[in-house]
C-alpha cells in the first residue's frame, strides 16, 4: 500500500471553475519546494459549473490530487469538515479555492505550527475585499468573537490555517462553524497562534456570501459562547467562580447541560418567588420558565450522553434539532424568542398599554410577563438545541452530504 502523505491541503470549492487549476498548480509548486510527501484534497461542494469536470480531468495526471464531491451544496463548513476527515497527513492546511489566499504562505504556517501549536491562523492584515460591506463587518465581528469567546484572533474568517490533524479531527464542525474554528478548538484544548498572510482580490467567480451573514454570525456567536461555556475544559489553574464551586458540590462533573440549566433558571425561581402574592400570573410564568428550563437541561443532558455513546438511533428531539432545523436551531428559535421578548418589553409602553387595558380590559403587566418569559424560553430552546446538534455534529454531517472520493486515486468509492 502507498505511504501516507505527511501534509494534506484541504480546499473547499463551490463554482470555482476558473480557479481550481491555477490554484492546484500553485499549491503543487509550493509543496514540491517544501519537499514533504503531500496530498491536495479539493472538496467540490456541489458546484453547478465545470469545477468538478476540471478537477477530475486534472486528477488523471496528478496523483497528489484527491477530489471529494458532494452531491449537493452543503456549505463551506461541511466541505472543510469532509476534507479534514479524509485528510491522511499529520499536518493539515486549509485554504479558499478562489486564489484569494496565497499558497506561498504555507511554509510560514507550517513553521509556526512546528513551534508547538495545534492551530495557526492566517491574518489577512491587508485584506483585499470591499471596505464597507466586507472589512468593516469583519473587524467588528472579530472583535466581538474575541471578547465573547476569550480567543482574541484578528481574523477568524480567514480560511488559510494550519492544523495538527490529531487536534482538528476532534473538533465538531457543523452549520457555518468554519468561522469559529479557533474558538471551537479551545473545546479540545488546542494551543493557537496567528501570523500575517497575503491576500489577493478575487479575480474569477463571485463571492458566495453577502451582508446577510452579519446577522447569522451574531446568532452563531451567542450559540458558540453557550457551547463553549458548557463543553470547554477549563484549565484547573484558572480562578473558579462561586457558581462553579457550588456546582461542584451539587452536580456530577459530566452533568454540564443540566448544571447550565440550573444556572439559567435560578434567577427566574428567585424572581417568581419575589413576585408571588401580588402578581400571580407573572410569578407563575417565571416559575414555569424556571421549571421548563430545568427539564430542558435534563433532556439535553440525556441527548448529549446518548450522542457520546454513538447509539445508532437518534431520539425524536435530537432528530428534530439536528435535522429539521436546517442544522441550526438558534437561527430559528433565536429570532422568534427575540421578537416575543421585545413585544413583551413594548406592551407596557403608553399608547399600547392604555389601549390594551382600557379597551380590551387586559392586565398589561401580566401579559408582558408571559411574552417575555416565553421569549426567553424560545431562545433557550434554540440554545439547548445547539448543544444537542453540537453533540450530534458527526451525524448532521452524514445527513447533509453524500460524498464520493475520486476513484482514480483511491480505488474505492466512499459512502
Ligand atoms: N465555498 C464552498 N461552499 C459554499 C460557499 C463557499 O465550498 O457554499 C467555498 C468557495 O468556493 C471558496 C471558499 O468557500 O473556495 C470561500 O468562499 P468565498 O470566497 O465566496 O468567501 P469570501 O472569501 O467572500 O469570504
Ligand atoms: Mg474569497
Amino acid at each position: 500500500m502507498e505511504e501516507k502523505p505527511t501534509l494534506s491541503i484541504v480546499v473547499p470549492v463551490y463554482n470555482e471553475e476558473e480557479n481550481v487549476r491555477p490554484l492546484f498548480e500553485k499549491i503543487q509548486a509550493v509543496c514540491e519546494a517544501i519537499g514533504e510527501t503531500y496530498e491536495v484534497l479539493f472538496v467540490d461542494d456541489g458546484s453547478h459549473d465545470k469545477t468538478f469536470a476540471v478537477l477530475s480531468e486534472l486528477s488523471k495526471q496528478e496523483p497528489q490530487l484527491i477530489v471529494v464531491r458532494f452531491q449537493k451544496n452543503a456549505g463551506q463548513t461541511a466541505a472543510m469538515a469532509a476534507g479534514f476527515e479524509f485528510a491522511r497527513g499529520q499536518r493539515i492546511i486549509s485554504m479558499d479555492g478562489d486564489l484569494q489566499n496565497d499558497p506561498t504562505d504555507i511554509p510560514k504556517l507550517l513553521h509556526k505550527l512546528d513551534e508547538g501549536y495545534d492551530l495557526v491562523c492566517g491574518w489577512r492584515k491587508d485584506r483585499q475585499d470591499k471596505f464597507l460591506t466586507r472589512r468593516v463587518p469583519s473587524i467588528v465581528a472579530n472583535w466581538i468573537i474575541g471578547k465573547v469567546t476569550g480567543v482574541p484572533i484578528h481574523d477568524n474568517g480567514c480560511s488559510l490555517k494550519a492544523y495538527r490533524a490529531s487536534v482538528i479531527k476532534q473538533v465538531s464542525l457543523y452549520g457555518e462553524m468554519h468561522r469559529f474554528i479557533p474558538a471551537m478548538s479551545t473545546v479540545v484544548g488546542a494551543r493557537i497562534a496567528e501570523i500575517v498572510v497575503t491576500h489577493h482580490p478575487r479575480r474569477f467567480g463571485k463571492s458566495k456570501y453577502g451582508l446577510g451573514r452579519v446577522w447569522r454570525v451574531m446568532l452563531d456567536i451567542i450559540a458558540f459562547k453557550f457551547i463553549i461555556f458548557v463543553f470547554a475544559q477549563r484549565p484547573t489553574s484558572q480562578k473558579i467562580s462561586l457558581w462553579e464551586r457550588l456546582s461542584k458540590i451539587l452536580f456530577r462533573p459530566e452533568q454540564r447541560a443540566f448544571r447550565t440549566a440550573a444556572f439559567l433558571s435560578l434567577p427566574f425561581f428567585i424572581l417568581g418567588r419575589v413576585l408571588f402574592g401580588n402578581a400571580n400570573i407573572a410569578a407563575l410564568s417565571c416559575l414555569s420558565l424556571a421549571i421548563v428550563l430545568l427539564i430542558l437541561g435534563w433532556i439535553t443532558e440525556d441527548k448529549i450522553r446518548r450522542a457520546k455513546q454513538e447509539t445508532p438511533a437518534l431520539g425524536a428531539l435530537a432528530r428534530f434539532f439536528a435535522f429539521r432545523c436546517k442544522r441550526r436551531p438558534i437561527r430559528i428559535f433565536g429570532p422568534v424568542g427575540a421578537v416575543l421578548f421585545i413585544l413583551g418589553g413594548i406592551l407596557p409602553i403608553a399608547p399600547i398599554s392604555t389601549l390594551l387595558s382600557q379597551v380590551w380590559n387586559v392586565d398589561v403587566l401580566n401579559l408582558s410577563a408571559i411574552f417575555i418569559t416565553s421569549g426567553i424560553l424560545m431562545f433557550c430552546f434554540g440554545l439547548f438545541g445547539e448543544l444537542i446538534t453540537f453533540a450530534n455534529a458527526k451525524r448532521v454531517k452524514d445527513y447533509v452530504i453524500e460524498t464520493f472520493l475520486n476513484t482514480d486515486n483511491e480505488g474505492t468509492c466512499s459512502e
